[in-house]
């Protein structure tokens, strides 16, 4: 029997709490792009040291994958080999916006965060700083993503007997670390519910060329000479205190969830929602 699995998308600004809280102003466009600044990559991707060696090479597959079928010259995730990549798990961080903190990872959850619901897989956390607000050319930049995989109630191969497919997982939730949204292109990763029975191994024809329009790179086509442009006049890379500060700071809580819909927040409120299908 397929498993049906659903999204949450919610576009939130953080909840106050101490001196170092994600700012937001005026309202968010839920459809707005997201995207690292141009010229910034590669990002290095760092891991929970609570993997398993199988597990970790499920990651660093994962993590070359998007550079190996995006072709010669881009290199968007770059990650060491353990034991240099690995990191103390951070996934039941008290304030999920101290993650917020230059070290972008995938954290294996075998305690799952208060603040994330339950029936969540796994879920890509984006800081970023709008930009062109209000513009029909609005986006996030992205200044530091991290994935949580929720071990505590879900199990993923290869380690267990069945489950869902950790490679798939982290292929579609690297995705989101690039500034991929979902989409029902049946060429695509990025589709917004995977079963027992979805396994991808690598980034759909759909994908890759999004992302290659999407970073301007050459072959891709999409972004034409204006875009390009306008892209490069705000290309100065934001930071961590521009997050925190500007007052256009954004987190972008992506979750890949086991239960009936895809809910679309913003701030908290939720202004939509649909059904989802199985591929
Ligand atoms: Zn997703």
């Amino acid at each position: 029997m397929f498993r049906i699995l659903f999204l949450l998308f919610i576009v939130a600004s953080c909840i106050p709490k101490g001196e170092e809280k994600v700012t937001s102003s005026g309202s968010a466009n839920p459809n707005a792009p997201s995207r690292w600044p141009l010229g910034t990559f590669p990002k290095t991707m760092k891991f929970s040291n609570q993997f398993t060696v199988a597990e970790l090479a499920e990651l660093q597959d994962a993590a070359v994958s998007w550079t190996t079928h995006a072709g010669a010259g881009t290199n968007f995730i770059a990650s060491a080999t353990a034991p240099a990549n690995l990191v103390n798990d951070r996934s039941n961080v008290g304030n999920l916006d101290s993650l917020l903190d230059g070290v972008f990872a995938v954290y294996k959850a075998t305690s799952w965060h208060n603040d994330l619901p339950n029936s969540a897989l796994a879920v890509t956390q984006i800081f970023g700083v709008r930009r062109n607000s209000g513009d029909s050319d609005e986006y996030v930049e992205i200044v530091e993503g991290d994935i949580l995989v929720n071990y505590d109630d879900f199990p993923f191969l290869p380690e267990e007997n069945g489950g869902y497919d950790l490679f798939t997982v982290m292929l579609h939730e690297n995705g989101h670390f690039l500034g991929l949204n979902h989409t029902y292109n049946f060429n695509s990763v990025m589709y917004p519910s995977i079963g027992y029975s979805t396994f991808y191994i690598k980034p759909g024809s759909f994908d890759i060329s999004t992302i290659q329009s999407k970073y301007n790179i050459s072959g891709g086509g999409g972004a034409g000479p204006a875009a390009a442009r306008r892209i490069a006049s705000v290309e100065t890379a934001a930071t961590r205190d521009d997050v925190l500060k500007s007052g256009k700071g954004v987190r972008i809580t992506m979750e890949l969830h086991a239960h009936g819909e895809c809910v679309h927040k913003i701030d908290g409120t939720r202004v939509g929602s649909h059904p989802v299908k199985l591929k």
